[in-house]
């Protein structure tokens, strides 16, 4: 029987990949975390203890540079810190932090380490989804040198409504500015701009996509060569069995 403190079934792809008896050995150990937006998982140069299992919300991974810079971002498809362990080195490279509140499964470093020797498909899921990551870190930093700020803030926010699973999120300005790398006042005129064109709309802190088609359009082609990226990672977790719900869309087409 499933924890009280503990959902029914799991949203994070990585463990609904487990088959059954290695989840039923895994559950004891997982502990439900919730996660307020700002919340830091884990700063730069930190020993990484634990992989929290992201359930809902989105987590940033920033640079600890003067003006904070978002790398990349993880959703119910991954785990903070299981790239960081499945390395080896067990040391961040930067902070991670909530930018939309919501929830992880927590699960100690030695714990993890026991699971990926004890489920090889498991491990090699581990590793495509590693592969997945630092393919997003490599786009990212590419796009930010290659890309206009009005496209790559089309690209963030199509990514993550992919993330969060919902036309309607919560992010604060200075998210935004951290995504784009660039100064407050020229991420809010970028997203004044995608307003007037009717692609979004901005109410308070809340971002809604009114418009995705044109969105995409808006959007530089980073996000298809993301999107490939991991659809096909989310093709290889249903193929390779455990409990992966076909039906729960972590990408849309
Ligand atoms: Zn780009």
């Amino acid at each position: 029987m499933p924890r009280t403190d503990q959902p029914a079934e799991f949203k994070n792809l990585l463990l609904a990949t487990l088959p059954h008896h290695a989840l039923s050995a895994l559950r004891p150990h997982l502990k439900l975390v919730t996660l307020a937006r700002g919340a830091v998982l884990s700063d730069a140069d930190d020993s990484m203890r634990q992989v929290r299992f992201v359930e809902s919300g989105v987590v940033s991974l920033v640079t600890e540079h003067l003006t904070p810079v978002v790398v990349a971002t993880v959703g119910r498809e991954g785990a903070v810190g299981g790239p960081t362990l499945l390395l080896g080195g067990g040391i961040n490279f930067g902070r991670y932090e909530m930018l939309m509140s919501g929830s992880a499964l927590a699960l100690e470093a030695t714990r993890f380490h026991d699971a990926l020797r004890e489920n090889p498909s498991f491990h090699s899921l581990c590793e495509a989804y590693s592969q997945t990551f630092f393919a997003q870190v490599l786009q990212n930093l590419a796009c930010r040198k290659s890309h206009t700020a009005e496209q790559r803030c089309a690209r963030w926010l199509l990514m993550c409504e992919d993330q969060i699973e919902h036309e309607t999120f919560d992010l604060a300005q200075d998210s935004l500015a951290a995504m784009l790398g660039v100064p407050q006042v020229v991420a809010d005129a970028v997203a004044a701009k995608l307003y007037r064109a009717g692609l979004i709309r901005l109410r308070a802190r809340l971002v809604r996509i009114m418009d995705r088609r044109k969105l995409e359009g808006a959007a530089c082609a980073c996000y298809g060569t993301l999107r490939d990226h991991y659809e096909r990672f989310q093709a290889r977790a249903c193929a390779s069995g455990g409990e992966v719900d076909p039906d729960l869309p972590l990408l849309r087409c």
